[in-house]
């Protein structure tokens, strides 16, 4: 693994997926086969290792993960890549300072993606782990690089968002940076949606928001090649 938290090679990326995979599944972040990650491989700048489609997570195998290049042609892997392909692809091709993408299908963010609602800065937590509220990005067919392009604003000043009637897209420096932000925003929207009914829930001030994304955000991108400016 690289200081950045970027897998060295295949092996090392496969491996590093599979531990997510189970990890996303043991927290309920996805049922089955929903869901995916993926994730760049630092000696291999234009290949990135990805979820298989339509296979279980318990039983997933390191030589499941697919290795794709980001035209999304398979270049080693016996199983086809995730359907939902476009969604890394895309912010891999745009997004230098992206190095891992995890998308998943918690009910609370599914519930809130499903009412088109956004995720406003309630609590601490989501300010750190995506650096703000976060927002619904418009519908579009699932699987599609309509999809994929839509995500492209939502993302630009944050860790994740969500794809309405469908679920959470996460990016990251790494992995574990995405991963934490699609476990964070399932917590958050659990919380909204127990909190709602009482009334408005009150955001933390503004000036607290820019603090927390700038002490404890921003930092986590600091080491990429292009860290995402800190406005919006
Ligand atoms: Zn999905």
């Amino acid at each position: 693994m690289t200081m950045s938290g970027v897998p060295a090679d295949r092996r090392e990326a496969r491996e590093l997926i599979v531990l997510f995979c189970r990890r996303m599944l043991a927290e309920r972040l996805v049922s089955y086969t929903s869901g995916n990650i993926s994730t760049r491989i630092a000696s291999e700048p234009d290949l990135v290792a990805v979820t298989p489609t339509s296979t279980a997570y318990d039983t997933l195998r390191t030589d499941d993960i697919v290795i794709v290049r980001l035209d999304g042609s398979v270049v080693d892997g016996s199983l086809r890549p995730t359907a939902e392909l476009p969604l890394h692809t895309l912010a891999y091709r745009d997004r230098p300072d992206v190095a891992g993408i995890v998308h998943t299908h918690g009910p609370a963010a599914m519930a809130v993606a499903a009412l088109g609602m956004d995720l406003p800065p309630i609590l601490h937590g989501l300010i750190a782990a995506c650096g703000g509220g976060i927002v619904t990005a418009p519908y579009a067919r699932g699987a599609t690089e309509e999809m994929a392009t839509l995500t492209a604003e939502p993302l630009r000043h944050r860790s994740a968002c969500l794809l309405r009637n469908h679920g959470v897209l996460a990016i990251g420096p790494n992995v574990e940076h995405a991963y934490n932000a699609a476990s964070v925003v399932e917590g958050v929207a659990d919380a909204y949606l127990r909190a709602l009914p009482f009334g408005p829930v009150p955001e933390i001030p503004a000036d607290d928001v820019r603090r927390i994304r700038d002490t404890q955000w921003a930092p986590a991108w600091a080491g990429g090649e292009a860290a995402p400016t800190h406005g919006g």
